[in-house]
């Protein structure tokens, strides 16, 4: 019987011949040389698009995972590839350490992370990569070979966006910051002020962020900043009775506009402000139970306002079955070449859409506007784009693309999917030998 694959989202199915999970980097090496192709590593499964998909193998990390070593006066930990973020919290916070930044969730592999270019929001902070320091792989062909941003920076910033086929990463050295505390606040304003005063409220902190609840006309900005003040208890939760709520009013209400406009604005304008004091692992990351899929475009910082507004006209118009909030984050510029924060300060634009309906119009509509302000689709998020487009997208895309090739010169990671974002034959479905 085929084994069953499916992402967090329902969307992404797989029946792969084989799923493994290798105990350490020496069996993980002999499935890559021996294991059915093409061969494709799984974090979390927590991307939206296909690029854990493989009819061959697919390889977890589930048991690779831990503390291998720290060193405590340069804020530097190495662990392996298949450490979940928040076992990683736990683990940092125990040596001192801390994750500059953090996305909103902590369920992901810090090797999926990485492997997309996962980031949390502040203008002057990186996405995950940008903290590392070594790097240590399988290629293609089974072998163990290790890099250092200090012996070959090249290459780490050629292989620390990779999609999971520049090799399979087994250990990585982060540089952290020594754990520290923030003040988060949160409050609700007009989109249109939100909008108006967009560059200064977003630089305006360490961090900061807003949603935009659609059909309210009103945004939730969430601001982070760093403190030394005690801690205050961080208020419950309520993002899940608040989606409950949108989408209720969404059923109920989606034929008659006007109602329901009034009665989202209504109960968006009362939602209660925050303002706590917690340290860092209490503070970026929420539950998300809702299933949903998500599209993310990457934009030059200073187009995010146009871009949105077009998004809001765009979903309140023609898309009335839409009730997520879309989250609007800014992201610091780096070198990394897959990086869709290279050489750009960013404004991430995210849309979701419940995941128990077909996304597909509704990501479809709106693509053309992130493509035409020369938007980068997020790795792990819907986008239809294929490698004549990445080219152009991508100034070190030729360079990224020799580097792949000569880490796996016979397409072992490359599946149909990953074929038609290269644009390289996808690999054998047999063994490397
Ligand atoms: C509820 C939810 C919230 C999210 N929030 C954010 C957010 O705040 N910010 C953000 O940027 N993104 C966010 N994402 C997207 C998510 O962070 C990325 O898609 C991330 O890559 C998922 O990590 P994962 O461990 O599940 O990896 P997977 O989705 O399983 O894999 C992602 C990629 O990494 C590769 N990979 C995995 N492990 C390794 C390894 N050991 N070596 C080499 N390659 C590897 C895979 O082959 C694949 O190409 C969110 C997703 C969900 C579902």
């Amino acid at each position: 019987m085929a084994n069953a694959w499916s992402n967090w989202s329902g969307f992404v199915k797989a029946a792969p011949k084989l799923i493994a999970a290798p105990a350490d980097a020496g069996e993980l090496a002999e499935l890559v040389r021996m294991a059915p192709g093409p061969l494709r590593v799984a974090g979390a499964g927590h991307s939206f698009t296909p690029l854990v998909q493989s009819d061959g193998t697919i390889v977890s990390l589930e048991k690779i995972e831990g503390l291998v070593s720290h060193d405590a006066a340069a804020n530097r930990a190495r662990v392996r590839a298949g450490t979940r973020l928040g076992a990683l919290m736990h683990i940092l916070q125990g040596i001192g350490q801390g994750l500059p930044n953090m996305g909103d969730i902590d369920k992901q592999a810090i090797g999926g992370a990485l492997g997309t270019a996962t980031h949390g929001s502040g203008p002057t902070l990186g996405a995950y990569h940008t903290q590392l320091e070594t790097v240590q792989f399988v290629d293609g062909q089974g072998k163990l070979r290790e890099y250092s941003r200090a012996g070959d920076q090249d290459m780490i910033q050629a292989v620390g966006v990779a999609l999971g086929a520049f090799g399979v990463l087994t250990e990585v050295t982060m540089n952290n910051a020594p754990t520290y505390r923030l003040r988060r606040r949160k409050w609700v304003l007009p989109i249109g002020d939100m909008l108006r005063d967009f560059e200064t409220m977003m630089a305006g902190h360490r961090s900061a962020e807003f949603y935009y609840i659609p059909f309210s006309g009103y945004a939730q900005f969430i601001a982070s900043d760093l403190s030394e003040q005690p801690t205050t208890a961080r208020p419950t939760e309520d993002d899940e009775e608040g989606l409950a709520t949108l989408r209720k009013l969404r059923t109920v209400l989606r034929w008659l506009p006007s109602l329901r406009r009034a009665l989202i604005k209504g109960a968006v304008k009362k939602v209660p402000s925050e303002d706590y004091v917690q340290d860092w692992f209490n503070v970026y990351v929420s539950d998300r139970r809702t299933r949903f899929n998500e599209m993310e475009y990457h934009l030059p910082y200073e187009d995010g306002p146009k871009a949105l507004a077009e998004i809001i006209e765009l979903t309140e118009k023609h898309f009335p079955e839409v009730y997520f909030p879309m989250e609007i984050r800014s992201v610091a510029p780096d070198e990394f070449w897959l990086s869709p924060f290279h050489k750009r300060l960013t404004c991430s634009i995210a849309i979701h859409h419940d995941a128990a309906n077909d996304p597909l119009a509704f990501m479809r509509a709106a693509e053309p506007i992130f493509l035409k302000y020369g938007g980068r689709p997020h790795w792990g998020k819907m986008h239809s784009l294929k490698a004549a487009d990445f080219k152009k997208l991508y100034p070190r895309w030729d360079d990224a693309m020799a580097v792949r090739r000569d880490i796996d010169p016979e397409n072992r990671f490359v599946s149909p999917y990953m074929a038609g974002l290269f644009g390289v034959e996808p690999g054998p479905s047999g063994t490397h030998q």
